[in-house]
């Protein structure tokens, strides 16, 4: 069988939603997931996606691309330790 699990495009983190509602996972380390449920590469494919750190960096981004240049003002972005 096939996994579907959720990938985000931006810092390559996954979402494991195991245990909990979709879309309530915790984004983490693909290769951290793999060992947990002892998957191999062919055991899953990534449907891919934004997690919350990044959809905040994006919209940043994306305001400071129409001008807004309170972007360079705020706390840089830093992926999640792990990453
Ligand atoms: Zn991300």
């Amino acid at each position: 069988m096939t996994a579907l699990v959720p990938l985000c495009s931006l810092c390559r983190r996954v979402r494991d939603d195991n245990g909990t509602g979709f879309g309530q996972g915790e984004w983490g380390d693909v290769l951290v997931y793999m060992k947990r449920y002892r998957l191999a590469p062919a055991d899953f494919i990534f449907s891919h996606t934004y997690c919350p750190d990044c959809c905040v960096f994006y919209r940043q981004l994306m305001s400071y691309g129409r001008g807004d240049q309170s972007f360079v003002d705020r706390p840089a972005y830093r992926p999640a330790a792990g990453t």
